[in-house]
């Protein structure tokens, strides 16, 4: 039998952390055994749907390089793949399974059923939901209904007896008493649009899916779907709900832990691969212990076994670190590329390049490729090639336990020693040794005399290597820097 998996996002939003991680699963499944990868637009809450968000799903999975071999633009046997344009086929399932006595028309009005539900929250009665008030309406009854200008939902016959029990992969069979499913859920609503149980349950079997993989939130509509598979004489495909996304703090991952955007982490500059990487690996692992892993190796290595059972942990630290590793595989060449849009948008190059900003990058790019987690970084750390610090802030010339008279004495010495070591051919090593007995002999720790230095010539606390920095700016530059900030110290300290 032919794998075939679906990705079934609701374009209500941007494409976030969860949702990818459930594409990227069925799309290595699919690849790992050979079968296709089917993308699935579930828009019938128009409400909620917006073209920005489905611009962006096709953005988001494009970036990432999943592509899908059915669905919306390429088409395929079951197409259309967009809910909205099905909408013909959801009805006449619907009034089939009425047909059959499966499921029945209801004409109840808002207003009854906002009563109705008012009325059982009062006494807190043990029935919730609807009260099948329409299960058994005659023929007459129906045509009385129609003749006021009612329009009915279609309601799905809820067993009242028995259970039901669905399998999961992960999680096993979970049972479920049919009285607890909530009573004759709509399948079609009085405008004629689908409900998602109806459009998701009739999809997927008309789509051929032999696995559901998808976010364990929808474990509870698990029952109800295979009592509608049931009532449609359909076998339901095998289920394999997948754990949650958490944060570190072990709630839902969401906003409150940072961005969840696949957008933001793209702006941001995360790389694709590292970020397809990581996100297969929560959740989900190899022998755990690889963790490096291209799009190509987990096409032929993925399994469905090898998903955990608990919550994966989202870490955005260690996406830093993957990131970082990613970024320095780069050639210079690729990794030019890759920043130059974010240098031009900070002003700092024009493009093309002109031949001078050619030869800055040449110089900038294999020394900023060791320190930058995501490419964005490079605009704090490459600032002070293009823009003259400011200095506003003098505290920063002050490492933890000196003072603003050590932070002076510290940089007026080593300015001598910077200058005179030059002017002797000195190599960097030296200098730097020279500059550590500066510490040493004004009873401060090596960062009280070099954190002066690299605020002076860089403008911040956090920059590239301090001789890298002085390399790139060049001597003349950096000497007038210092000397600058020298003449602030002083009026400062006097
Ligand atoms: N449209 C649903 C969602 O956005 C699909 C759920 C499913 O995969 O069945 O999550
Ligand atoms: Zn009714």
């Amino acid at each position: 039998m032919e794998v075939r998996v679906r990705y079934a996002p609701s374009p209500t939003g941007l494409q976030h952390i969860g949702g990818v991680r459930t594409a990227l699963f069925n799309y290595f499944f699919a690849r790992a055994n050979g079968g296709k990868f089917i993308l699935r637009v579930e828009d019938t809450d128009q409400e909620r749907y917006s073209d920005e968000s489905l611009q962006d799903l096709y953005d988001t999975l494009s970036w990432l390089g999943i592509a899908w071999d059915e669905g919306p633009v390429v088409g395929g046997p079951c197409g259309p793949y967009v809910q909205s344009e099905r909408f013909d086929l959801y009805k006449k399932y619907a009034e089939q399974l009425v047909a059959d006595g499966k499921a029945y028309y209801c004409y109840c009005t808002p207003e009854r059923l906002d009563a109705l539900r008012a009325e059982q929250q009062a006494a807190k009665s043990e029935q919730q939901g609807y009260d099948r008030h329409c299960i058994n309406l005659t023929e007459e009854q129906r045509k009385e209904y129609e003749s006021q200008g009612l329009k009915p939902v279609i309601r799905l016959k809820v067993p009242m007896e028995g259970k039901t029990t669905f399998h999961d992969v992960l999680m096993g069979d979970i049972t479920r008493r049919n009285r607890d499913v909530s009573p004759d859920p709509v399948l079609l609503k009085s405008d004629g649009f689908p409900t998602y149980h109806l459009a998701n349950v009739i999809d997927d079997h008309m789509m051929g899916i032999t696995h559901i993989m998808r976010a364990q939130e929808w474990i509870p509509s698990g029952p109800l779907h295979v009592i509608l598979y049931e009532a449609f004489g359909w076998e339901p495909p095998l289920y394999c709900h997948l754990p949650m996304v958490m944060g570190k703090d072990g709630q839902k991952l969401s906003k409150r832990h940072g961005s969840t955007s696949v957008r933001d982490f793209r702006t941001k500059g995360y790389l694709p691969e590292a970020l397809m990487n990581y996100v297969s690996m929560v959740g989900w692992s190899y022998d755990g212990q690889r963790e490096f892993f291209t799009k190509e190796e987990l096409e032929q290595v993925f399994t469905l076994e090898k998903i955990n059972k608990a919550p994966g942990v989202f870490d955005y630290k260690k996406l830093d670190w993957f990131n970082g590793q990613y970024i320095r595989q780069k050639s210079d060449e690729d990794l030019t590329a890759l920043l130059l849009p974010y240098m031009q948008e900070a002003g700092f190059v024009t493009l093309p390049l002109t031949e001078t900003q050619q030869r800055k990058m040449a110089e900038l790019v294999p020394v900023v490729k060791e320190r930058l987690k995501v490419l964005s970084d490079v605009v704090d750390l490459s600032r002070f090639l293009f823009e003259e610090p400011t200095y506003e802030d003098l505290s920063l010339f002050v490492a933890k336990g000196a003072s603003p008279d050590i932070a002076l004495t510290a940089l007026t010495e080593a300015y001598e020693v910077l200058k005179t070591g030059f002017s002797q051919g000195l190599d960097h090593e030296q200098i730097e040794a020279q500059i550590s007995e500066l510490a040493v002999k004004l009873g401060t720790k090596v960062n009280g005399v070099f954190m002066p230095l690299r605020v002076a010539i860089t403008g911040s606390a956090v920059s590239l290597p301090l001789f890298d920095s002085i390399h790139l700016l060049g001597q003349e530059k950096t000497f007038a820097r210092i000397e600058t900030a020298l003449a602030l110290l002083r009026s400062e300290v006097r």
